[in-house]
């Protein structure tokens, strides 16, 4: 008798019921499994951190149960992906692999492409869906926003009621930290899961998003005036169609202009998210080397750099402890929290890279282990755009005394989070911030003047800048041009 088609439904970044392809195409099956792989590639990755282990396993507990509850068990290995994946076909017969496509970091990639041949040898079929705007295998920029309109704006799958598991297969219980050899996280976590992102995208819409727009750049009112959605976007326990949706739903409907505008500008950052995820789907080695191969070694850290690498002041800055109070204050705001506003981290990297003269690939991965909310393509296009090396975008080098000036202006979050700022204790500054911007600015605009770097240029910009927005008119702003993309905005 031949063996009942058996699907087995892989969560990767994507820890929720609703707007799931997989589960939805799971349903169909005579047989269907769940598998959440806890992998040592990723627990041994330089990006890790404790933090986001803790987190996983805070949104996996009730995923575990909502997915028993409709009869589909969830398995959780602790191992790679292929020997598992073996393991669980010879133990149960699988004929297909169903999963989200994944715009991951090396590793992951490299682990993608082990399991689609190990699915070719088996005779497992892989179905992949995507679950945000990015576009795999993309052959042109031109026309990618009015993509990421169209899946944005395409109707939401239903849950699905359930699934025909495998007859006395229950749920696995989840390891804990200690199980995987690891110690507390460190800050506590925010609420995690699928009921939590539903929450937070509740307040942010019905009430904090008011003034979202003027609450964006300080990092006091960052805190509760931003929408506080980007773990839960990096982890998939609200789809970013949802997240659109209903902001649009919530802009449509209110008269407050000042809100719509608000809303329309919380919008445009969804397509960022993704614009900037498409930069590492479509260039992979961007989380490696410079997007503007002119700028090759131009600083210590980077192959080919010959001046040597500043050990202390690399450490000073992980610390936050550079004697720049604005700097070290977001640092340890950083450390504690694992979550830090846009323009904060934007002037934690430019003195990073201008200040310090550091390439990024080090302070990357320090930040990347730091972001509850690491998303690999959307960080690496920001290290290096804050850095100077994507040849495309306008240098943005942040005066920390002007950001404190205009964002902390009477010092509240300088005491809050660096107690130690006005007294003995607290250390002088590391480098002298005239000299080592004067530094800067020359070999950076000297460099960008060069034609071949001008050549370059005009080749990133044909690869990865942005075009239109792709919305329709009703989700711009009215009578006035689009929202700019990152690329073109100036924050200074
Ligand atoms: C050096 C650097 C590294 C960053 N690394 C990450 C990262 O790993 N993961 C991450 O989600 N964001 C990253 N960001 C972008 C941004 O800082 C965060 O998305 C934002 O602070 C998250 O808070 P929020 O959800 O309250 O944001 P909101 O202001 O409420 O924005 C809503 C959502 O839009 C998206 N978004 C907002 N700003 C940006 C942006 N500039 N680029 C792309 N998407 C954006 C995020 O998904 C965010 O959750 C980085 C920024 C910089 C400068």
């Amino acid at each position: 008798m031949a063996e009942p088609a058996t699907a087995l439904v892989w969560f990767k970044r994507d820890l929720r019921l609703r707007d799931h392809a997989p589960l939805v195409e799971a349903a169909r099956f005579e047989r269907a499994l769940a598998l959440v792989l806890i992998e040592p590639a990723w627990l041994d990755s330089p990006e890790c951190h404790p933090r986001h282990v803790a987190y996983l396993l805070a949104c996996l507990a009730p995923l575990r149960e909502a997915l028993a509850a409709r009869g589909l068990p969830l398995l959780v290995r602790v191992g790679e992906a292929v020997p598992v994946l073996e393991a669980l076909r010879r133990m149960h017969g699988l004929s297909h692999l169903l999963s989200h496509e994944e715009t991951g970091p090396g590793w992951s990639y490299t682990r993608d492409k082990a399991v689609a041949a190990w699915c070719r040898t088996q005779g497992v079929a892989w179905l992949e869906w995507p679950q945000t705007g990015v576009v795999r295998r993309l052959r042109s920029r031109s026309g990618w926003a009015a993509q990421w309109a169209r899946r944005m704006q395409a109707p939401p799958l239903p849950r699905s009621a359930g699934w025909a598991g495998v007859p006395d297969l229950l749920p696995e219980p989840l390891p804990t930290l200690g199980d995987l050899g690891l110690s507390g996280p460190g800050p506590t976590l925010p609420p995690a899961g699928e009921a939590a992102a539903w929450a937070g995208l509740g307040s942010f819409l019905q009430g904090r998003a008011a003034g979202y727009r003027r609450a964006l750049s300080s990092p006091l009112s960052a805190e509760t005036g931003c929408s506080r959605l980007s773990e839960h976007l990096a982890f998939g326990t609200v789809s970013m169609r949802c997240v659109f949706q209903a902001t649009e739903r919530a802009r449509q409907a209110t008269p407050d202009a000042a809100l719509a505008r608000d809303l329309t500008s919380f919008g445009a950052r969804l397509r960022w998210h993704c614009h900037f995820m498409q930069k590492l789907e479509d260039e992979p080695a961007v989380e490696w080397r410079n997007f503007s191969r002119a700028h090759d070694g131009l600083r210590p850290g980077d192959a080919g750099c010959e001046a040597p690498w500043r050990q202390e002041l690399f450490e000073a800055w992980c610390e936050g402890r550079t004697g720049y109070p604005m700097v070290d204050a977001c640092m340890r705001q950083l450390r504690a929290t694992g979550w830090l506003n846009f323009r904060m981290r934007a002037m934690l990297v430019s003195f990073a890279a201008y200040h310090l003269w550091l390439h990024w690939r080090a302070p990357g991965l320090f930040l990347a282990r730091q972001f509850l909310d690491f998303e690999p393509g959307i960080h690496w296009s920001q290290m290096q755009m804050q850095s100077g090396t994507t040849g495309i975008n306008t240098l943005r080098i942040y005066s920390p005394a002007k950001q404190a000036a205009e964002h902390d202006p009477e010092g509240r979050y300088r005491r809050r989070w660096l107690p130690e700022w006005g007294t003995p204790a607290y250390p002088a500054p590391v480098v002298e911030e005239a000299t080592v911007l004067a530094h800067a600015k020359t070999v950076l605009y000297g460099l960008r003047q060069q034609a071949p770097a001008r050549a370059e240029a005009q080749a990133i910009q044909a690869r990865h800048g942005s075009r239109r927005s792709g919305l329709p008119p009703s989700g711009r702003r009215r009578g006035r041009a689009p929202v700019p993309s990152p690329s073109q905005m100036t924050f200074w």
